[in-house]
């Protein structure tokens, strides 16, 4: 009797092991979803974004949309792609641009860390394939290049650096512990009911809610300008033309991260916070008034 079952369990071990082999033999299209950039779906299957770019015909700094598709690669493929792209695999030693590694710790930002190493936040989310309002997790590898001439080596526009934060008569400060100065800033009314929302998210769910940077609340015209400039350049996500977006008027927020999403679905139509725009950005929540 124990014969018959053991013959069925090996055979079944062996289609297993037979069908996980030809699955790894061909590349795999992979669906853009949103939120996804070219350097998370490659990071997703342990690939860097170079290697996904060139088997893919794409720059590192493409911008790609939700709903189109990316091909994955097998080891081999990727390594074929980027010979063919002129690039040495495995190692960036041998690279024509000096590129040191930064481990992100908590609390750094795009900004702060282009800040430390005298770059723009545009040319270093460029160069990592990442919009400038890119969330960074703590842990995450960015590429940090030779500063001196580095804007040029990519053969991108030049858009320069971001607009400073401002702080206009109607709108009042809210807590941003990513942003360079502890805070973003929403119109007043807006405030108050995040405040109020915020606080209620804490006692609730113990999540705290805040903005994703310096750019993911209130915005100035000519921040807002900077982030279309970006999207027209390829270098960003797209970004509604200078006033037309609600962030100019203090009535939108990108959030931080999913879990607080899952907040403000819950709870924000008492506080008047709703999603109400940008179907395709689950970061975008906004003001919609009592
Ligand atoms: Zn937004």
């Amino acid at each position: 009797m124990p014969v018959p079952r053991f013959r069925t369990t090996l055979a079944i071990t062996v289609f297993t092991a037979g069908a996980l082999a030809v699955s790894a033999r061909a590349a795999a299209p992979h669906r853009v979803l949103p939120g996804e950039t070219l350097w998370s779906i490659a990071a997703a299957n342990n690939f860097t974004t170079r290697t996904i770019a060139a088997f893919n015909g794409l720059s590192v700094d493409s911008a790609v949309y939700a709903g189109q598709t990316i091909q994955i690669p097998t080891d081999a493929e990727g390594a074929a792609a980027l010979a063919s792209a002129g690039v040495a695999s495995g190692s960036s030693s041998t690279s024509a641009t000096a590129e040191a590694s930064h481990t992100v710790t908590p609390g750094e930002s795009l900004w702060s860390i282009a800040g430390a190493n005298s770059l723009s936040p545009g040319s270093l989310a460029a160069d990592n394939g990442l919009s400038a309002d890119s969330l960074l997790i703590i842990g995450q590898t960015i590429n940090v290049p030779a500063s001196s001439g580095s804007t040029s080596t990519t053969g991108t526009t030049s858009i320069g650096a971001p607009p400073p934060q401002e702080h206009p008569y109607w709108t009042s400060p809210i807590y941003c512990p990513l942003c360079p100065s502890g805070e973003a800033y929403l119109a007043s009314n807006a405030a108050a009911a995040w405040d109020a929302m915020r606080q209620a998210s804490q006692r609730v769910y113990g999540i705290d809610l805040y903005p994703g940077g310096p750019f993911s609340a209130y915005r100035s015209y000519a921040q807002q300008l900077y982030l279309y400039n970006l999207y027209l350049s390829g270098q960003g996500n797209l970004a509604a033309a200078p006033g037309t977006s609600s962030h100019e008027y203090g009535y939108a927020l990108d959030l931080a991260d999913p879990s607080m999403r899952t907040v403000v679905d819950e709870i924000g139509a008492n506080y008047g916070w709703a999603k109400t725009e940008a179907p395709d950005e689950w970061w975008h929540v906004n003001y919609v008034g009592p």
